[in-house]
């Protein structure tokens, strides 16, 4: 079986996760049984991830941008990178609806900087009327799925506003208060911050905390053939499940690089 070391974007700050895994490919049995299943990320965390990660740690302790990126070494070293998108956005044609082979290798990744500390601070003045500091922190893979089904951001339509729910979960200190739970949170924001600083902070929130893979990549337009339209990939069950046509390009590509990677 083919396996890879897989150095963590998060290295360095996580406690009982060493800086780099070791990653197997998926056996056909877990391809069988969990790709497809309808909690995608539930059925990776608790039943794909623990079988191909050799080392012994929970995978929902991984931030959010590891997760992600573990995801896609699994997929890359199962598969190979390739990939049938069904919509391509060109600048000079829009939208393509069409079926079109990717190499999923065009996704880039940002990394986070030099000595990052997870406690990311908006400082005094960052906002424009609220003056406090505020202290935000990347998600773990469990936060993320915890706000994005928390109740309490369920608006009055009865949707979960996952966007609100994030961002308070983001946050571990605003005002006085530290370690704050996302439901202090949320009543701090309601009570204390005007609508234009809620703005403001979702904008600087999101600048502060883009890591992680991009939600797409480059590809050739099928249509007039320019080499700079996009695609969108995002890491969900359709991720892996490639075409045939994705598998036979993928096993093309590792035949001409012989063995390198491979144990
Ligand atoms: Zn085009």
């Amino acid at each position: 079986m083919i396996s890879e070391k897989v150095e963590l974007l998060g290295k360095g700050l996580y406690k009982n996760i060493p800086d780099e895994l070791t990653i197997h490919a998926m056996s056909t049995s877990t391809q069988l049984n969990y790709v497809g299943a309808e909690d995608f990320d539930g059925n990776m965390l608790d039943n794909i991830l623990p079988s191909i990660i050799e080392e012994d740690i929970n995978p929902r302790d991984l931030l959010e941008i590891d997760y992600q990126w573990i995801c896609r070494c699994a997929r890359f070293i199962t598969f190979g990178p390739y990939f049938t998108t069904h919509t391509v956005y060109c600048s000079e044609c829009g939208q393509v609806h069409n079926e079109t082979r990717v190499d999923l290798r065009t996704i880039a990744c940002k990394s986070l900087p030099e000595g990052f500390v997870n406690d990311i601070v908006l400082a005094k003045g960052d906002l424009i009327d609220y003056d406090g500091e505020i202290h935000l922190h990347l998600l773990t893979i469990q936060e993320r799925i915890n706000a994005h089904k928390d109740k309490l951001f369920t608006t009055p339509s009865g949707k979960i506003n996952q966007e609100y729910a994030r961002l308070c979960y983001m946050i571990h200190s605003i005002g006085k208060d530290k370690d704050s739970t996302p439901m202090a949170i949320k009543a701090f924001i309601e009570k204390h911050l005007s609508y234009p600083d809620y703005l403001t902070l979702v904008d600087k929130a999101m600048e502060l905390t883009d890591y992680g893979l991009r939600a797409g990549g480059v590809c050739t337009c099928p249509r007039c053939g320019d080499e700079d339209a996009a695609y969108i990939a995002l890491v969900d069950d359709r991720f892996f499940r490639p075409t045939v046509g994705d598998l036979k390009s993928g096993r093309d590509l590792r035949s001409a690089r012989p063995a390198e990677k491979s144990a």
